[in-house]
């Protein structure tokens, strides 16, 4: 089983559900609500371990119930969460309004993730290191330092990557919107890029060639929340298990796509067992 350690943030997402979203001033009621665990960091560990690796995941939470309810599936999935450290401010949350045709407003309340500190980057023997940019950057620079085996970037939210990152990188991950925003960084590295395509798959780029380009199977999405994190970890645990790049990038679209047939971010990451009937 390859091994994976993911650096990055644990969130809870607070999701209301409201018939429009609110304009600026306005007081609306919400149809429904409910909690849920999540932050990019907590759901890519949680897909890289449904996905086959064995994982550990750095983090910071805070003092609160909230820590537990949202590294609950981590848990209860067995990713080792001895490098997620209790600090001194709330559990970060998302606070999520979706209108009646999907649209959503995200405001995301990072709390614990930006005390996640360059003294608690403690990687160990690993085949892959995956992180997101919901943490400070420095805690970043600190695993592209710290990382023997293969370092993954999924570089979401978008942000520019200091030079550290961007050299030592072997993969970066990018939606469109984010390819677009960091073109010029991505243009320049030596890193295989990885663009995901949403429906239409992904394409890996070296030099700005391409390398392999997949699309995913078939599937008739309900709800597109998590695909992005599926992919990331089922990428990475293909890349650690020392697949091809056309390999691991075909397990990560079938986990992408897989992920948008069920609700949820974390609930609708698929098992290896899953992905491996689409192979
Ligand atoms: P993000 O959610 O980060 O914006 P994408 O929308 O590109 O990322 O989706 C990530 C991956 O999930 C895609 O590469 C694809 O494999 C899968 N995926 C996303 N949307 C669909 C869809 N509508 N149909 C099939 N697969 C999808």
């Amino acid at each position: 089983m390859p091994t994976v350690t993911v650096v990055g943030s644990v969130n809870l997402d607070l999701v209301a559900r409201c018939p429009q979203l609110p304009r600026p001033g306005e007081t609306i009621t919400a149809e429904s609500f409910a909690r849920f665990p999540g932050g990019k960091g907590a759901n890519q560990a949680l897909a890289a371990k449904r996905a086959g690796s064995d994982v550990s995941l750095i983090g910071a939470v805070g003092e609160d119930s909230d820590a537990e309810e949202a590294l609950a599936l981590l848990v209860e999935a067995g990713v080792d969460l001895s490098g997620v450290r209790r600090v001194d401010a709330p559990t970060g949350l998302a606070l999520i309004t979706v209108g009646e045709s999907g649209e959503n407003q995200i405001v995301v309340v990072p709390g614990a993730n930006h005390l996640l500190a360059t003294d608690m980057i403690d990687i160990g023997a690993t085949d892959a290191v995956l992180c997101q940019l919901e943490i400070p950057m420095d805690a970043v620079v600190a695993a592209a330092e710290r990382t023997q085996g293969l370092f993954c970037v999924n570089a979401a939210p978008a942000t520019a990557l200091p030079a550290e990152v961007l050299e030592r990188a072997d993969v970066l991950i990018v939606n469109e919107t984010e390819r677009d925003l960091l073109s010029d960084q991505l243009a320049d590295t030596g890193a295989l890029v990885v663009v995901t395509l949403g429906a239409a798959g992904a394409k890996a780029f070296r030099g700005g060639r391409v390398v392999a380009e997949v699309q995913p199977p078939p599937v008739d999405p309900v709800d597109t929340v998590g695909a992005g994190d599926a992919f990331c970890g089922a990428l990475v645990t293909a890349l650690a298990g020392g697949t091809t790049v056309a390999a691991a990038l075909r397990y990560g679209c079938i986990a992408g796509a897989l992920a948008t047939t069920r609700q949820g971010a974390q609930p609708s990451l698929p098992t290896a067992a899953e992905i491996a009937e689409h192979i």
